[in-house]
């Protein structure tokens, strides 16, 4: 398989923008395309790994893809399938490491397999642990937030707008499903973190984004539970 430079650049922008939506806050890292007339090898490896998306790579057909292009290596091994999972964070499982994935993909050993570009792979957290959070880092994101809650505005240490007690501030999560790092918390009020606990995820700047847990919609009456079925139908054919 031959791809142009337009097409390959029509892939990397997908796996970047992905990058940029999902990955990059797990520290997931993505490699340039290319530097002056050369392609950067496993920017090349990850884009021939997201054309077969889901679907085992052999090795030698990685390579292949890989060095028909002019690149920045030199060698005629590509390891580019190992080092994007283990070292880069990208969700590609291998079958020489024998991931638990594999028997479900059916990716045997020589194999390597993209099996999402919204989840980074399973532990990746060479910078997760760098962005968790100190004391110092969660005083200065209160004082960014003026010690107030995020969703309701209460102050530190005065009385809570909406129930009239002395508002504490907690780490509340922007998204529930996802690590409690710096990037990934508001401060909330005692209140609002105990009462929206884990149903949905926010805006930085404290407001409702999306659910984050589907039994929440169990809560609504029977209309809205039936136009929901349908809307989600529709939007799951897609
Ligand atoms: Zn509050």
């Amino acid at each position: 398989m031959y791809l142009e430079e337009n097409e390959l650049k029509k892939y990397y922008d997908e796996l970047a923008n992905n990058h940029e939506l999902y990955l990059k806050e797990y520290g997931v890292k993505i490699p340039g395309f290319k530097r002056g007339e050369k392609y950067i090898r496993s920017s090349l490896a990850l884009i021939y790994l997201y054309i077969n998306f889901k679907q085992p790579v052999k090795k030698e057909d990685l390579t292949d893809f890989v060095l028909q292009y002019p690149t920045d290596g030199t060698s005629g091994d590509v390891q580019a399938g190992r080092m994007l999972g283990k070292q880069s964070g990208w969700y590609i499982i291998s079958g020489k490491r024998g991931d638990p994935e594999c028997s479900h993909y059916n990716v045997n050993s020589g194999e390597y397999c993209l099996i999402s570009v919204e989840e980074p792979y399973p532990n990746f957290d060479s910078l997760r642990r760098e962005i968790e959070l100190t004391e110092d880092d969660w005083e200065n994101l209160k004082e960014d937030y003026d010690y107030r809650c995020a969703t309701c505005g209460s102050k530190e240490g005065e009385k809570n707008y909406r129930y009239g007690n002395i508002t504490k501030l907690q780490k509340g999560h922007i998204d529930p499903n996802k690590p409690l790092t710096i990037v990934n918390i508001i401060p909330q009020c005692e209140m609002c973190n105990a009462i929206e606990k884990d149903n949905f995820v926010y805006t930085k700047r404290g407001r409702i984004r999306k659910i984050s847990n589907a039994k929440f919609v169990l809560k609504s009456n029977k209309k809205v539970k039936e136009e929901m079925f349908e809307l989600l139908k529709e939007d799951l054919k897609k």
